[in-house]
């Protein structure tokens, strides 16, 4: 049962973190009843921040997973206002408050609220706390108006308070949170597709760059070909990107200089030779007119084949044709 809890204030705290933008050490802000109740339970104030680390479960709450020492008050800062605390002086003179509670109260951070005049701790805290919440605080509170306040207007903030039986109590994550939750979650998607979009211009147009670039220097070989009037077209082709690609492709030199050394009239002659040659070779073969000529060519081409590895079926084919042939000879 305890273990389940801890697991559901761990999930708690991390949903904090990661769509409120919580960090450590977490920020309590307290409020003076939920002093004065901790007082009653007679907790030493140095245990304050180690109890309240328990609850918040910020060791395993903490980001990347890095395991931090155990908090002793090194992850969570036990904050007040001063006019909380000056609430507690004033209820310690009337005799209503024991001075344990202000003992306390002075071992945290004081929050400077900027009241002059001490107004309402409870009011104090909302003020502090604001609209938004923008100090990320942890609201560790036993008045339940301001718990009430907190669940109704403010999203966002983890309320710690300490329940009937003086259990510390992390309360369940709050309508108006959930709510907000879902408006980042589906602003996140949006964004996310926004993202995409403007990535792929941004890839297409770091592609088309690159590929600029690699036309710029076939561009180059195309000018020392053409010479003098391409330098101007080149710098047109760079100003305008469509044109650059088109560039790009049109002087492929791969293609081009294979077309202009194939057809010289020693290749084109050999070329022809060969051809007349495979000619006679296959005419002659079939007909049987020399059988060991066949027979000679029957192994080469076996041995050929094994050699390259591949048994396809028009090198089967190939080998039968050869071995009828060299059987039709003999
Ligand atoms: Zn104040």
């Amino acid at each position: 049962m305890r273990q389940k809890r801890a697991k559901t204030y761990r999930k708690a705290l991390a949903l904090y973190m990661r769509h409120f933008a919580f960090r450590l050490p977490l920020q309590l802000l307290f409020d003076s009843a939920l002093v004065l109740a901790l007082a009653k339970q007679r907790l030493a104030p140095a245990d304050v921040p180690a109890r309240l680390a328990d609850v918040l479960q910020v060791r395993a709450a903490a980001p990347l997973g890095h395991r931090r020492p155990k908090a002793e008050g090194g992850e969570v800062k036990c904050m007040i206002t001063q006019c909380a605390i000056n609430e507690l002086y004033r209820r310690q003179k009337d005799g209503d408050v024991e001075a344990r509670a202000v003992d306390m109260a002075k071992t945290f951070e004081r929050r400077r609220c900027g009241h002059r005049e001490a107004i309402a701790g409870d009011e104090c805290v909302r003020q502090s706390m604001g609209p938004t919440n923008k100090h990320r605080y942890v609201l560790c509170a036993n008045s339940f108006a301001l718990r009430a306040w907190v669940r109704a207007e403010v999203p966002g903030v983890p309320v710690v308070h300490a329940n009937e039986r003086s259990v510390l109590v992390l309360e369940p994550i709050s309508e108006k949170t959930r709510e907000r939750i879902d408006n980042l979650e589906v602003d996140k998607l949006r964004t996310d597709a926004h993202e995409a979009s403007a990535l792929g211009l941004s890839a297409s147009s770091v592609a088309g760059s690159s590929r600029g670039a690699t036309g710029d220097i076939v561009g180059l070989d195309a000018a020392d070909a053409a010479e003098g009037s391409t330098p101007a077209s080149a710098a047109a082709a760079a100003a305008v990107p469509g044109a650059k690609k088109r560039r790009a492709k049109e002087p492929n030199p791969l293609s081009m200089r294979k077309k202009k050394s194939a057809p010289t009239a020693a290749e084109a002659q050999q070329g022809a030779k060969s051809g007349e040659k495979r000619k006679r070779d296959d005419g002659a073969a079939p007909q049987g007119a020399t059988a060991t000529a066949a027979k000679d060519g029957a192994p080469a081409r076996r041995r050929r084949k094994r050699g390259a590895g591949g048994s396809g079926a028009g090198g089967g084919g190939d080998d039968g044709a050869a071995k009828t042939t060299a059987e039709a000879a003999t």
